[in-house]
């Protein structure tokens, strides 16, 4: 957890805990793991939980702060899966919150940080699956094509996403990255998706999509969701394969890949296809500056990496209310000598396109605290009577702010 000059580091790493019910429906999970080691454990059992899209996201974050995972429009956010916390408060007791004990705490952990104490355990709701998913991964060149003064597939690519989202289909996800990649000629659209097999009907196997050939025959079991997206557009190279969802995750683990700076800023925009249209545009109108300013060989080596990442919040997400996404523009780079032109770049460009969404009228203030940069106010976009509440419960369970003034860092609720 974070830490302070002349203050003590508070290390979980150690708080392992493993443990599924007995009947199966939950699992106790310590917050010293990473969800690579969660769904490691619960392969043979044939249940899952919600967790991260890669491997080594770590366990208490990413549930405190929210938890957006592939399958989210069937099982919600990570944090509405927790079913008991076991908290360390600031008085030194400990407590359980659930819904029968401590439901306001209950309550405010749920997106509330590090800001109530030290959780010791969650309680996950385990969903029963078949142990099987359809899983692929395709890249699009999105590159401007020289005649028409177009990107190549991208209006057909978005039309598609588009088509996703207002599916709203609860057996299925997809994360699409677009990306500048030099050594692949520049801008691809890297869309990974799932659905779930819940009828226990799919046969295991996989396959590769090899573009210049067009779809090969195996695409036959390709889900129709997703069939429509590769049978127009054949994308440049992909994969498939029916297995566990876990598979999924460990693929989209070299979209991350260890060793390199990486920051990110977020913000949410109305679900449209107008939307995405001018965020990928906006991001790609940028890119020249980057080129500019790097050298080629810090080029080659992080400009794949730098991506802005649509995530889908689908109404099955919120149960109610309007469509929203979120889209994070993530820089990753290799030289700490970089560290002020990639982040100078970052912030103009979700400024741009913040502004750009607002003019339109398709912004929204929820700034998701999982990807938000330090300069970013996670708890201004929550609304006026949540903020109201959370605070209530700090003044009940933390009146003299331990956990603001001693665990600095994350993001603290305002007084
Ligand atoms: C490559 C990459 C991929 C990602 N993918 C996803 C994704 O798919 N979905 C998603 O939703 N997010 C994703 N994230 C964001 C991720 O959820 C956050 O970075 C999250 O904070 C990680 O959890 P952590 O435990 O490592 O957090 P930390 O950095 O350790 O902690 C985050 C905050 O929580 C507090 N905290 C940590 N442990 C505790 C505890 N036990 N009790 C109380 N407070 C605590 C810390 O003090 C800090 O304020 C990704 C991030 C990266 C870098």
């Amino acid at each position: 957890m974070s830490t302070i000059t002349d203050g003590v580091l508070v290390a979980l790493t150690k708080l392992k805990t493993l443990e599924l019910a007995e009947d199966k429906k939950s699992v106790l999970v310590g917050p010293g793991l990473q969800w690579g080691d969660v769904y490691r454990y619960l392969l043979p059992h044939n249940v899952f939980v919600v967790g991260g899209r890669i491997t080594n996201i770590g366990v208490p974050g990413f549930l405190l702060g929210g938890g957006i995972s592939y399958l989210g429009s069937r099982w919600g956010f990570g944090m509405d899966n927790v079913e008991e916390f076991e908290v360390v408060l600031a008085d030194s007791s400990v407590v359980r919150a659930n819904k029968r004990s401590h439901l306001d705490l209950f309550w405010a952990l749920k997106g509330g940080s590090s800001n109530f104490g030290i959780v010791t355990s969650f309680r996950l709701t385990a969903h029963p699956i078949t142990g099987k998913a359809w899983i692929g991964k395709f890249a699009y060149s999105t590159a401007t094509d020289p005649d028409t003064g177009k990107r190549n597939h991208m209006e057909t690519v978005l039309d598609k996403l588009q088509a996703f989202v207002d599916k709203n289909d609860d057996t299925s996800g997809v994360l699409p990255l677009f990306m500048y990649v030099p050594q692949h000629g520049g801008p691809i659209g890297d869309i990974s998706v799932i659905k779930l097999d819940v009828e226990g009907k799919m046969e295991m196997g996989a396959g590769s999509i090899q573009g210049e050939y067009g779809p090969t025959p195996d695409m036959i079991h390709v889900p129709k969701l997703f069939k429509d997206m590769t049978e127009e557009i054949p994308p440049m190279m992909g994969a498939w394969n029916i297995s566990h969802p876990y598979q999924l995750t460990l693929a989209m683990n070299p979209d991350a890949p260890d060793g390199f700076r990486q920051s990110f800023r977020v913000h949410a925009a109305k679900a449209t296809r107008e939307s995405l249209e001018l965020i990928t545009h906006i991001f790609y109108n940028r890119i020249p500056e980057l080129l500019e300013k790097l050298p080629a060989e810090e080029i080659l080596q992080t400009l794949g990496q730098t991506s802005v990442i649509i995530q889908p919040i689908t109404k099955n997400m919120l149960k109610q209310g309007e469509k929203r996404g979120g889209y994070i523009i993530t820089v990753t780079w290799f030289d700490p000598k970089y560290d002020e032109i990639m982040n100078e770049w970052s912030d103009l460009t979700s400024e741009l396109t913040y502004e750009a969404l607002g003019k339109k009228g398709l912004s929204h203030p929820f700034i998701y605290m999982n990807d938000a940069h330090g300069n970013q106010d996670a708890f201004a976009g929550y609304g006026q009577r949540e903020m109201k509440r959370l605070k209530k419960i700090r003044e009940q369970y933390d009146p003299k702010r331990l956990w603001k003034k001693g665990l600095v860092g994350g993001y603290k609720i305002p007084e």
